[in-house]
């Protein structure tokens, strides 16, 4: 292995850690800016290839396109997603068991429609967001 390919199989194997340390569902720019202190050579579109590499993979999926960027899931077990629409934080529901699909299914016009729970996602206001409006409102009053 020489020198270059070192560095960029040590860049990949850093990114793909970082991605699988967190439940942040981080973006490309995230990860960028978290390895560029320790990988000075690191640039945004190496970031980029790479994540589309393991996305390839199956290593990683992408969440979607949150505040104008896409976020990315190193936890690839089909899982749907919460997304807060005023701070833009991605969270993890657990997978819903096959009774609570069943439930849902059922009451869906359409009975047969089979839901993908990896591309699901639900959009609301986090707790802290949803605190933070509360707490406006009372002293407004
Ligand atoms: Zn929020
Ligand atoms: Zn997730």
């Amino acid at each position: 292995m020489n020198q270059r390919t070192q560095k960029r199989s040590k860049q990949r194997e850093a990114i793909l850690e970082l991605i699988r340390s967190t439940r942040s569902h981080p973006s490309a720019q995230w990860v960028y800016e978290k390895l560029k202190p320790r990988m000075p050579g690191l640039s945004l579109g190496t970031v980029y290839r790479n994540i589309a590499y393991f996305r390839e993979q199956g290593l990683v999926v992408s969440v979607g396109v949150v505040d104008g960027e896409e976020h990315f899931d190193g936890f690839v077990s089909p899982h749907p997603h919460l997304i807060c629409n005023c701070c833009g934080a991605v969270m993890d529901l657990p997978a819903p068991d096959t009774e609570t699909i069943e439930l849902l299914t059922r009451k869906f016009p359409a009975a047969d429609f089979s839901i993908d729970f990896r591309k699901t996602t639900l959009s609301g206001l986090c707790p802290r967001c949803a605190g933070h409006k509360t707490t406006t409102a009372a002293l407004s009053r």
